[in-house]
């Protein structure tokens, strides 16, 4: 565990309010599915407890949000704690199948989504053979972006373009996903 994330478990001074607002808590009801479960269980990483399930159930419910962090009184982060915790994880006992399929079909499809469609499939055939092969600045629209909201990646094109902004034409996944969920993504950035 870096420095960072202890000195940030330290801040929490166990008020709880944090479980008033984890959406997942509110699911589950478990301590482990909530901020300040979440943070001791990271906390244990470094010891010589065996990871089992339950450590991995605990770090992978959290969606990340974020709600816990801005409520918390203290200025504690863990969603910043949980990512970093579920890379120890990986690093001390491996990746899960699921981490590993996520990897595994990222890597190959470079999406999540396991789309083969054209990355830029939002361009006209004609908008992309002319795109220029070089530009000072490119708008990397990401994969759901791509996949999931093409208007969203067209329209903020057609005003970046007027400033003579391109495109990456080999744009594959930035590896969020896997940084996020643990694994190493050293591949796709
Ligand atoms: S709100 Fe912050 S200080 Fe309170 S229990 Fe949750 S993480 Fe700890
Ligand atoms: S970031 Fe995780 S722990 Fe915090 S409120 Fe969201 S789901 Fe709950």
């Amino acid at each position: 565990m870096n420095d960072e994330d202890r000195r940030s478990i330290l801040k929490c001074v166990h008020c709880g309010t944090c479980r008033a607002y984890c959406p997942v808590f509110n699911e589950y009801g478990w301590e482990s599915t909530n901020a300040r479960g979440r943070m001791l269980i990271a906390q244990q990483i470094d010891d010589d407890s065996d990871i089992d399930d339950s450590f991995r159930f605990s770090l992978d419910t959290c969606t990340t949000c974020g709600i816990c962090e801005q409520m918390c009184p203290s200025g504690a982060t863990p969603p910043d704690i949980v990512e970093n915790a579920r890379a120890a994880v990986v690093r001390k006992a491996g990746a899960s199948k699921a981490q590993e399929k996520l990897k595994k079909d990222t890597v190959e499809w470079g999406n999540t989504l396991r789309e083969s469609r054209q990355r830029l499939h939002w361009l006209e055939p004609t908008e992309r053979e002319e795109l220029p092969d070089k530009c000072e600045y490119v708008y990397f629209a990401g994969c759901m972006t791509a996949y999931r909201y093409p208007e969203v990646a067209r329209k903020t094109f057609d005003i970046l373009r007027k400033f003579g902004v391109g495109v990456l034409q080999d744009e594959v996944c930035c590896g969020s996903p896997l940084l996020r969920t643990g694994s190493d993504a050293s591949e796709l950035i």
